[in-house]
């Protein structure tokens, strides 16, 4: 695969292109879905293809096909070319700008995700087998009607090379499960979710779980949402479980902090952010606690690739440092608009035919320094709530103001967890919201958690990045009953 991806760098040269890059990919993706003990979806899919990007004239051009043969390549180099020069010609008519992206050091160089299982090995019928076990235990809890099991497995196999010289191959390995319990009485239904968090990692992820011995707990308290307490609204502390922190870190931070919305590039899927370049450094994001890491070394980290689709090296850098804004994800085209001399390498494609794009990056809110525990926290709330999971959320445009719910919601009087409580969302302005941030767990309570299918671009393309965090608490936020 090698040579094809040096025959088309050699290619895009001939062209005089100012840059040029292949990503050749082989991959493999399984999804299964069991409802109660039956089959319920089965996709078994391998998909393979190669893609094309060029700067010339300072626009970028891509084209891409799934035919993996020197010809075509050729092909499609020239149409990638083709695209860049139309690029080019319609941006000189709207704007003087010309991109320029920055110059990697040459790199030959692979990466593996480490995998002592293969999923990909195991019989389906085996797999089917767990979840149908899955389903008998939290059937036999009364009230349970629905129990569906989800599993997901990848492997993307991909050579790069671009005209700087790099050559890069990498594989990865990516295995999800989850499933959730439904109860159903006269009058409503409910449903709660458990799963390993998804990971850079083999099936030893699902042997080694406590999937099967958390069954009962989690049917349980599927039945508990029946009955729980509903309509708690006011002013209210919370603490936040690494499972809910996960989508919060992501909406209000990792999405706020990608430098393409920063810099007016991308607007869809509320695009643009409050935290513009000139805050950077300087603005108050947090309390002096919060920080904010990313990491894409983190060992089976959703977004830990070895190096990104711009051949830039996986790095970990802050993106809150002791409560400032200090940084943010980005690709080689947009950190030298901030004068970056290295891209910080989140900057990638979901597959063969899209551009790559600045993702965010596996994000963790890290542990506290003081060593307290999840009940260290709890006892410091005289009227809260203590939510799990993940939930429902909307958030505005500028990433600023913005309500979350959640999977399960505790509530907490004069120090102690009381009953649980049902429905809850709350509703908070970003930067105030990680301001009121005065305790964090320590590192012993640190847990990795993610997002597996984060929406971004026109059109819109998938990715999966690790959250971790370890429980926080956040005073004085605003608590609605929420409809959701
Ligand atoms: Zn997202």
């Amino acid at each position: 695969m090698m040579d094809l991806c040096l025959y088309a760098m050699n290619e895009a040269e001939r062209q005089k292109v100012e840059y040029a890059d292949i990503r050749i990919i082989n991959s493999k993706e399984q999804k299964l879905v069991s409802e109660n003990e039956r089959v319920y979806e089965v996709k078994d899919n391998i998909d393979q293809g190669f893609g094309v990007r060029v700067l010339k004239n300072g626009a970028w051009g891509f084209a891409s096909s799934p035919i993996i043969a020197k010809d075509e390549i050729a092909k499609v180099v020239r149409n990638a070319v083709a695209v860049a020069k139309a690029s080019a010609s319609v941006n000189s008519k709207i704007k003087d700008k010309k991109i320029s992206v920055l110059k990697n050091p040459k790199v030959i160089d692979s990466f593996k995700t480490i995998v002592r299982v293969d999923p990909f090995s195991i019989p389906i019928k085996d797999k089917f087998d767990f979840m149908f076990e899955i389903s008998r235990r939290m059937l036999k809890v009364d009230k349970i009607k629905k129990v569906y099991s989800v599993a997901n497995f990848e492997n993307v196999d991909k050579h790069f090379a671009n005209i700087f010289g790099s050559q890069i191959h990498t594989n990865v390995t990516t295995t999800m499960f989850e499933y959730v319990a439904y109860a159903v009485d006269e009058s409503t239904s409910k449903d709660r979710s458990y799963g390993i968090y998804p990971q850079t990692i083999g099936y030893e992820a699902i042997l080694e779980s406590d999937l099967l011995d958390r069954c009962e707990r989690v049917a349980s308290e599927a039945v508990m949402k029946l009955t729980a307490h509903r309509g708690v609204e006011g002013i209210k502390d919370l603490v936040l479980d690494p499972t809910h922190l996960a989508l919060t870190i992501h909406e209000s931070v990792g999405h706020a902090t990608e430098l393409d919305r920063a810099l007016g590039m991308e607007e869809s899927l509320s695009g643009r952010t409050f935290a513009t370049v000139d805050k950077l450094n300087k603005m108050q994001y947090g309390s002096p606690i919060v920080n904010l890491v990313a990491d894409l070394t983190l060992e089976n980290g959703l977004a830990t690739h070895g190096y990104d689709d711009d051949g830039t090296k996986g790095k970990r850098w802050h993106i809150v440092k002791d409560g400032i804004f200090s940084g943010y994800s980005t690709s080689i085209d947009t950190a030298p608009e901030i004068s970056m001399s290295e891209s910080n390498g989140r900057c990638n494609a979901d597959s063969w035919f899209s551009i790559p794009i600045v993702r965010i990056p596996n994000l963790g809110l890290m542990p506290g320094k003081d060593n307290l525990s999840v009940d260290d926290l709890i006892a410091g709330v005289d009227d809260g709530i203590y939510i799990e999971g993940m939930g429902s959320f909307s958030i505005d445009q500028m990433r600023e103001n913005f309500q979350f719910g959640g999977d399960v919601f505790w509530e907490i009087k004069h120090g102690k967890i009381t009953r649980m409580l049902d429905n809850v969302t709350y509703q908070a302005i970003t930067r105030d919201f990680w301001n009121s941030c005065d305790a964090i767990a320590g590192e012993k309570y640190w847990v990795k958690s993610g997002v597996a299918n984060c929406g971004k671009g026109d059109p819109m393309q998938t990715a999966k990045m690790t959250h971790g965090a370890a429980p926080a608490r956040f005073r004085n936020i605003k608590i609605g009953g929420g409809n959701v």
